[in-house]
Parts: structure tokens; sequence; C-alpha cells
């Protein structure tokens, strides 16, 4: 099988030339091609030889998926489903937040802990993504917005992150690499559901990206009713880990919190919230919750929605809400795949 140069560290391409015979150097070449100008085949590598180029072509590809539909909001967000070599479908949201471009990006196919308010959740899980499949989600839709750089991105897609721990951090060195994507850490958001020993490693491995943290509930009874994982790993134990992060990466974490109706928004679960995380440097984004077609619960109304913000605030909590984007073009991830996946 050929080699994908895509998604691979400095070191890992360096070891690859070197094994083909070639002085490491190539390596970094082979990267500005890859990741500065957007180079899908060798060919166009002009300052390569000929007989290296007619080499990589027989042992190397570079990328592999493709773009099935892109599908525009008309708050301007687009999204994206991509297919796989294997014929899997996955997810990718483009964000125009000005003065930010961020792109929403997928770590899995569908995903194993099937959280009862989610679309991924429900349809269970085929496989981690590669890392190459990480990052050709962002140079697929880099290459639509030649004009614009994309400034953020987030692990907000399909799937657990921090179950595909070895290709998402090959990933992350790939995309901040000044070789490489040159996005910076703190412009990166991985959004896990808290699995504590992988939230220490990412602090301890040096990985200075930011960490949002879904809780949704105050409780384990109803955390473990909406995120069957809470089972595993309890909330003192999240909540723990995440200190370490905080502490340990000197970032502030975000507590993510989709608010649905009767079962995580009332005045209690607001005090109780403030009082769980009020030692840990952290926010709350606070996230209605996006209705999904066979699943039986509404978000909360705006009134209620303001009233949880508001007990938050009070007790100097740094809260947000988040309305999502895209919502029309079915952006809340694993509804698209959901859709295409029926239709096809
Ligand atoms: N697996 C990771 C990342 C992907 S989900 C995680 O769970 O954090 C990204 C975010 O979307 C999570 O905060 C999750 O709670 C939220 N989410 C999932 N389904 C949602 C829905 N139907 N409405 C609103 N937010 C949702
Ligand atoms: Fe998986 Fe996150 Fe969806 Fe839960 S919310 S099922 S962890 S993608």
């Amino acid at each position: 099988m050929k080699k994908n140069l895509l998604g691979l560290t400095r070191e890992e391409l360096e070891q690859f030339v070197v094994s083909l015979g070639q002085k490491p150097f190539r390596s970094r070449q082979i990267m500005k091609w890859i990741y500065a100008k957007g180079a899908s085949d060798f060919d166009v590598m002009t300052d390569i030889s000929v007989p290296l180029r007619d080499k990589l072509k027989e042992v190397a590809c570079i990328g592999g998926i493709d773009t099935l539909e892109r599908i525009s909001s008309p708050d301007g967000s687009v999204k994206y489903a991509f297919r796989l070599s294997d014929g899997n479908i996955i997810e990718s949201v483009l964000i125009f937040d000005a003065p930010r471009v961020t792109v929403c990006l997928s770590s899995q196919v569908g995903c194993p802990l099937g959280c009862l308010f989610c679309a991924t959740g429900r349809a269970g899980f085929v496989r981690n993504l590669t890392s190459a499949e990480i990052v050709d989600q962002i140079i697929q839709i880099k290459k639509d917005i030649p004009e614009k750089r994309i400034t953020n991105l987030v692990f907000m897609g399909m799937g657990e992150p921090l179950l595909n721990y070895d290709n998402l951090t090959r990933a992350l060195q790939v995309i901040t690499s000044d070789f490489g994507l040159s996005i910076g850490a703190r412009h990166i958001n991985v959004s896990t559901v808290g699995i504590p020993d992988r939230m220490r490693a990412l602090a301890d491995d040096g990985f200075r990206v930011k960490l949002a943290i879904s809780l949704n509930a105050t409780t384990n009874g109803t955390r473990s009713h909406l995120m069957p994982i809470n089972e595993k790993y309890s909330i003192e134990k999240l909540l723990s880990a995440a200190s370490y992060f905080a502490h340990r990466s000197k970032r502030w974490v975000t507590f993510e919190y989709v608010l649905i109706k009767g079962m995580n928004d009332s005045i209690e679960d607001a005090s109780r919230l403030a009082g769980l995380i009020e030692d840990i440097p952290s926010k709350v984004n606070l996230i209605p919750y996006n209705p999904i077609e066979g699943i039986d619960l509404c978000p909360p109304s705006l009134g209620v929605v303001e009233r949880f913000q508001r007990i938050l605030l009070d007790n100097h909590i740094t809260a947000t809400i988040r309305f999502s984007k895209g919502t029309a073009i079915s952006a809340a991830c694993g509804q698209l795949s959901g859709r295409l996946k029926k239709r096809n």
C-alpha cells in the first residue's frame, strides 16, 4: 500500500525520505509543497528531481478524501460531507465568525459513546480517522477559500477526539508546525466528554491546545442518563482531570453544557454547576439543545437559557450562550452524514 504523506509528522516524513536514500531536508521541501502550496500530487514539485518524483509516485500518495457535498447556510457557514477512501462519510463545518474563520473537524467515523442527545452517537461507531484524514479536512476546505486564512479549529465534529489520541496528536503536530499548517495551538479547541488519563496526557505531552469539556449535567444520575461514559468516568473524576489540565497547561478550560428542557436546566442545576467548577480556571459555554429527528428532547425557552446564564454570572462564573451555527443545514454533527447514508 502506498504511504500517505499527509498527516505524517516532520520526523516521520524525514524517516520516510531517508528510507528512500534521500537527504532529510527533502522532507521540508515536500511539506512546503503539501501544506503551503496545497500540492496533491508529486508532478508539481519542481525543485525535486524527476527520478525522485517518479519514485515518490510509486510508493507514496497525498491525501485522498473527496468532497461529496457542500451545503451553505444563510448565516454563511458551509457544511461539508467528505467521502473517505473506504466509502465512509464524515462531516466538517466552515464557520465565518469575523475576524475568525473556524473549521469544525471530525475525529472518528461515528462515535462509540452513544450520548442520548447526539446524532453521531445514535449512528454508532465505525472507526478512528487517520491523521491524514483529520488534516485533509482542513486542506480540502482551505482550497475553497484561497483568499482567506483558516484561523481557528475546533474538534467538535463527529467522534470523541481523545479516544483517537495517537492520530489526534500526530495531526496536531502537523497542524501547528511551521512546516505544516502553522495554526497556533491556542487557536485549536479539542472538545471531549472527558477521558481523564488522556486529558492528563495531553497536558503532560505539551500540547497547549484549549480543552472544551462536555459536562452537560450536574449530578452523576443525570449525566449517566445523558452520557453513558459517565458510568466509567464520574463527574468527580472528570473535574479532577480538568483541574489538572488547566493548571499543568496554564490554560483555562471551557465546560460545555447542552441545555435540555426539564433535564438539566433548573435553577438548582445552575447553582450546582457554579459550585462544582468554582475552583477550576474555567468558563462555561451554554448550548441550547439542537433538536434531532427521532429524539424526544427539546431545548429550553430563551428565558430559561438566560436565567441559567444569569445564575452562573451572579456566582462569578464566565458564561456565554452559543446558538449553533448552521442549524438550517443540519450542522449539528452527525445529522448530514445520517441523511446522506439514508439517501445513498
Ligand atoms: N465527542 C466530543 C466532541 C464532539 S461533540 C464531545 O462530546 O465533546 C461536540 C459538542 O456538541 C459536545 O459539547 C456535545 O455535547 C455537543 N452536542 C452534541 N449533540 C448536540 C445537540 N443535538 N445539540 C447541541 N449540542 C450537541
Ligand atoms: Fe460522541 Fe460527543 Fe456525540 Fe457523545 S456528544 S456521542 S461523545 S460525538
